[in-house]
C-alpha cells in the first residue's frame, strides 16, 4: 500500500502543495502537518488589509471543507520533529510517526530575532496570524509604535498603524529604507509618503540599548536619540527554517539546498517556499532564496508535480509587491543582477526602472504608482526577463513604444 504523500509546514507553499496534489489526479494518502492551529492562510494581509479592521480575520487558502472534500489530511498544532529517512517516517512532537513515499519540507522562515538584552513582552514580532492579532490590539489613536526595520514587515505595518491614528516611529540602521532590493529612487518615494502620512523615519542609526519594563519600552539610539513607545514591533528580516532538514543530514546552503526540480540532496525529500535556496534558471543557476507569495506558490505546486515523477525544472522569474497607503510597489526579477537603469514614467508619476545586464540583457523590472497602475507593464517585463530579451534602452525608455511591441519583436 502506498505511504503517500507528506508535507511538513502548512503555510502558503505546503498548502499549495496538498491541494496540487489532487489538481494533478494523485488519489493516495496526503497528510498535511502544521504547528499553527489555523487552516493553512494568507500571510501577506497581516501586515496590510488584516489590521484595517477591529480584528485581524484569517485568510483560509483552503476551508476545512474543501480540505475533506479533497482527502488531505491536515494535522494542526503539532510539530514534526524527527525524519528518519532510511524508514522513510517523520516523528511529530506527541510521539506519532507518519511515514511517507515522498516528503515535501515547506516550514518557510521565522523572524530574524534583535540579538540585544532588554526585550520584554512590548518588544513583538510579524509572522502568524496570534502575531498579528495580538499587535492589532495595540494599534489605536494616540498609541506610539516604534518599529524596528525599514523593511517590508516595518514599512506595511507603519502604514496600517496610521490609517489607526497610532503615532509611529521606524528605525532603520542603514543610510536608507529598503536597503536591499528596492533601487533607491522607489525608495526614496515610499519614504516621502510616509512622511507625508506623520511615521517619522530614522535612518543610519544603530540601537544602543532596550529597556522593556512591560508597560513601554525604551529604545535608546547610539545618536543620543531616546525612543519611547507602547509596543516596539521588530522586522528585522527572516531565517529559513532549516533544523529538521539539517539534523535529518540534508544539505543546507542559505537555506535547504534543492536542485532545480525542487530535490533536496535526499531524492525521496522536497523542499519548496521560503525555507529553500534553488539554483534560478533565469540568471544562470544562481543560488538564491526568496521569500516571496508567489514563489511560495509556484513551487508548491512545482514541488507536488515533481514528487509524481514529473521531472520539470524551476522556470519562473522572481516576482513581488507591497502596498502602503495608496502605493503598490512590484519588482520582477533580481534588480542587483543588472549595472545600467533606464526608467520609463507612466501616467500618475507612476515609473518603472528597467534593469539592464552589461550584455544589454533585461534582467529586473522596479515599479512604483498609483494603485495598479505599474502591474501590466511589470507583468510585460517580466515576459521580457523570461525570453532573456536585449531590448533597445531607448525604446524602454519611451513613453510611447509599447513593451508589448518589444515582447513581439
Ligand atoms: P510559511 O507561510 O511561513 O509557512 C510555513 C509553515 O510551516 C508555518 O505555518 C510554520 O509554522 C510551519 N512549520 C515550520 N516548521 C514546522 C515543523 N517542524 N512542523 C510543523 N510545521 C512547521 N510576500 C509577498 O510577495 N508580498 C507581500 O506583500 C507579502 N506580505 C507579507 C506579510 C507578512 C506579515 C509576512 C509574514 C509575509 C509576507 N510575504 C509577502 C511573504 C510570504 O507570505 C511568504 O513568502 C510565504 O508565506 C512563504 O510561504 P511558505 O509556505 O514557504 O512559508
Ligand atoms: P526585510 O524586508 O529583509 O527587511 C528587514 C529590514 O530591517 C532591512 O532593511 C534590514 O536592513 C533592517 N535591519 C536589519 N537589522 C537591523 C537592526 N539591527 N536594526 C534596524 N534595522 C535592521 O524583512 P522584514 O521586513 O522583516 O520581513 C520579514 C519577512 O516577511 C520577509 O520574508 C519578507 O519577505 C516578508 N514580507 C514581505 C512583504 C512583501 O514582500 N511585501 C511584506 C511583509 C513581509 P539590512 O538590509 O541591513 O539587513
Amino acid at each position: 500500500m502506498a505511504k503517500g504523500m507528506l508535507i511538513i509546514g502548512a503555510g502558503e507553499c505546503g498548502g499549495r502543495a496538498a491541494l496540487a496534489l489532487r489538481d494533478l489526479g494523485y488519489d493516495g494518502p496526503v497528510t498535511l502537518v502544521g504547528d499553527e492551529p489555523h487552516l493553512p492562510y494568507e500571510r501577506p494581509p497581516l501586515s496590510k488589509d488584516a489590521m484595517a479592521g477591529d480584528a485581524p480575520v484569517i485568510k483560509a487558502i483552503a476551508s476545512d471543507e474543501i480540505l475533506a472534500e479533497r482527502s488531505i489530511r491536515h494535522i494542526r498544532s503539532v510539530q514534526a520533529v524527527a525524519i528518519d529517512r532510511a524508514a522513510h517516517g517523520v516523528r511529530l512532537s506527541d510521539g506519532s510517526i507518519l511515514p511517507y513515499d515522498k516528503l515535501l519540507l515547506a516550514t518557510g522562515s521565522l523572524p530574524r530575532r534583535l540579538p540585544m538584552p532588554g526585550l520584554g513582552p512590548r518588544c513583538v514580532y510579524l509572522r502568524t496570524f496570534n502575531d498579528a492579532l495580538a499587535i492589532r490590539a495595540h494599534l489605536s489613536a494616540g498609541n506610539r509604535i516604534a518599529i524596528v526595520g525599514g523593511g517590508f514587515i516595518g514599512l506595511e505595518l507603519a502604514a496600517a498603524a496610521r490609517r489607526l491614528g497610532a503615532v509611529v516611529t521606524v528605525i532603520e540602521a542603514q543610510p536608507r529604507i529598503l536597503m536591499r532590493g528596492v533601487p533607491a529612487e522607489i525608495a526614496k518615494i515610499i519614504h516621502q509618503a510616509h512622511e507625508a502620512e506623520g511615521v517619522k523615519i530614522l535612518c543610519g542609526d544603530a540601537i544602543a540599548a532596550i529597556a522593556d519594563d512591560g508597560a513601554q519600552v525604551r529604545i535608546a539610539l547610539a545618536g543620543g536619540q531616546d525612543i519611547v513607545a507602547d509596543l516596539a514591533v521588530i522586522g528585522i528580516g527572516a531565517v529559513p527554517v532549516t533544523g529538521l532538514a539539517a539534523e535529518a543530514g540534508l544539505t543546507i546552503d542559505n537555506g535547504i539546498a534543492v536542485d532545480a526540480e525542487l530535490r533536496t540532496s535526499d531524492p525521496d525529500i522536497f523542499a519548496a517556499g521560503d525555507c529553500c535556496s534553488f539554483p534560478l534558471a533565469v540568471y544562470g543557476g544562481r543560488r538564491v532564496r526568496l521569500e516571496a507569495w508567489r514563489n511560495a506558490q509556484e513551487q508548491g505546486a512545482l514541488a507536488a508535480s515533481n514528487m509524481l515523477g514529473a521531472g520539470e525544472a524551476h522556470a519562473a522569474v522572481p516576482w513581488f509587491w507591497s502596498d502602503q497607503y495608496g502605493l503598490t510597489l512590484q519588482i520582477s526579477g533580481l534588480s542587483d543582477e543588472g549595472s545600467k537603469v533606464v526608467r520609463r514614467d507612466l501616467d500618475d508619476g507612476a515609473f518603472i526602472l528597467f534593469h539592464l545586464a552589461q550584455d544589454g540583457r533585461l534582467v529586473a523590472a522596479s515599479g512604483i504608482g498609483p494603485g495598479n497602475s505599474v502591474a501590466r507593464d511589470i507583468r510585460l517585463a517580466e515576459m521580457l526577463i523570461a525570453k532573456r530579451a536585449k531590448p533597445a534602452p531607448e525604446a524602454l525608455g519611451s513613453q510611447t513604444i509599447k513593451l508589448k511591441s518589444l515582447l513581439a519583436a
